[in-house]
């Protein structure tokens, strides 16, 4: 951040800043190149060039990631890991080989702590249901926050009802941000587990996980750290954290869709019980009894997607190639600019103003319903995301319906941002 402030201070502020280059400290960032990768960056939408904002809800693909899936289907083809001919021994190492880039980009231990399923959502589902039947009896406690996404709220409600569970919900502040306190408060001798969001998909806000952590080790409760909207911008070493369960889709790091991760400490995957059965996780089956396989297979019924795990491992190394570090630099640089534009608009409210926030902005401008701002955006060619972002509790909790959201990734530059100010003062003067 402080190299591209001291870029700008240097620069003539006229400069195109869809390329930056810093000599001062080799910090180089070439978005102009960077967006040759994404094809569907260079369409147009209504005969406008498309100013990709929803990035929270997806990413873009980079050609690599592509030719990936197009490259396992040509070539390798075949069931993994029954298979005794070569082309299952060739998918099994490619899927093998996606998990352990999927370990070494998180620091897991052992690539037995990586769980292959289909998403965020369903890795949540999978510690909701795996922990509180085995973990909890009626009465005890699980600790949320009033920013989760509804896959880190409805997981549990539905455990709930199965197992008597309770829920206690963290308030926030004004800002938008969670107090260590007010989590305090609500541990109690039968808080079996927190679950909570390292990024909120509305607010942007970042939450102090490491703190939260060490808060819940300290009354030796379990943490659950939903990363789908920090693993593509934060720099997470799972380690070094000490969470106990971490969350992530894979197609919201430009990886493709219908994969995701769960990742798990060892002693705690150990057990847990399955939970789905089928085909991969048993080590022997009869009628009378079933005993399962080993970790990580236990938890991987069916056939996983191969494909989409060996181009997840793709995106991982898209992203290492222009480094995390780089891409929070620039990420930052953007919400800074996006946040300074946006504010300049009249009747502008930005929803969420923590000093730590990552690269998303939800607004409202005043009289404006946000469905009706969204739709005429779009017929400029700006892709925002309108509504409640799947945190109808957190949009209840703030007094409102729902909002826009822009949200930026590292293909994003300064001129799309002005595209979208421009944008949104147009419709101000249509209403
Ligand atoms: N958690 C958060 C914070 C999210 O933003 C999302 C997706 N919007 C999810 C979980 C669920 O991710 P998916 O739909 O990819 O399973």
């Amino acid at each position: 951040m402080m190299c591209i402030m001291l870029c700008r201070a240097a620069a003539n502020t006229e400069v195109d800043l869809t390329f930056y280059s810093c000599a001062m400290n080799e910090f180089i960032f070439d978005v102009k190149n960077i967006r040759k990768d994404f094809p569907i960056l260079s369409q147009e939408i209504y005969g406008k060039p498309l100013v990709y904002l929803d990035n929270a809800a997806t990413t873009q693909k980079p050609l690599s990631v592509i030719r990936k899936i197009e490259e396992v289907y040509s070539t390798i083809n075949a069931n993994i890991h029954r298979g005794v001919h070569r082309l299952s021994q060739l998918a099994t190492e490619s899927h093998e080989e996606a998990r352990k880039t999927v370990q070494n980009y998180i620091g897991a231990a052992s690539s037995k702590e990586i769980i292959f399923t289909r998403g965020a959502t369903e890795s949540i589902n999978l510690i909701a249901a795996s922990f509180c039947r085995s973990q909890c009896k009626p009465g005890d406690e699980i600790i949320l926050t009033t920013m989760e996404h509804h896959a880190n709220i409805i997981p549990w409600q539905i455990q709930q009802d199965i197992t008597g569970i309770e829920l206690k919900i963290v308030p926030l502040t004004e800002a938008g941000e969670i107090r260590l306190e007010d989590v305090e408060e609500l541990i109690s001798s039968r808080t079996k587990l927190i679950s909570l969001t390292h990024v909120s998909n509305v607010l942007g806000t970042i939450n102090p996980i490491e703190e939260l952590i060490r808060l819940g080790h300290n009354y030796n409760i379990p943490v659950l750290i939903d990363a789908a909207q920090s693993i593509q911008h934060i720099s997470i070493d799972v380690q070094a954290l000490d969470c106990d369960f971490m969350v992530f889709s894979s197609h919201k790091m430009y990886g493709p869709t219908g994969v995701g991760v769960l990742y798990g400490k060892e002693t705690w995957l150990d057990k847990l019980p399955p939970y789905q059965g089928g085909g991969e996780m048993i080590a022997h089956v009869t009628f009378a009894k079933t005993t399962f396989n080993e970790l990580p297979f236990k938890f991987e019924a069916g056939t996983p997607d191969y494909v989409g795990t060996t181009a997840l491992g793709e995106a991982i190394r898209y992203i290492k190639n222009i480094g995390l570090d780089n891409i929070r630099h620039y990420e930052t640089h953007l919400l800074q600019y996006a946040t300074k534009k946006l504010l300049q608009i009249e009747n502008m409210q930005i929803i969420g103003t923590s000093e730590r926030k990552s690269s998303v902005i939800s607004f409202l401008i005043k009289g404006i319903h946000p469905y009706d701002m969204g739709m005429l955006l779009d017929r400029l060619g700006i892709a925002v995301r309108t509504g409640h972002h799947c945190a109808q509790p957190l949009m209840d909790a703030l007094g409102i319906e729902g909002t826009l959201r822009a949200s930026f990734a590292f293909y994003n530059t300064e001129k799309e941002i002005d595209i979208l100010a421009e944008g949104i003062e147009r419709v101000v003067k249509m209403f």
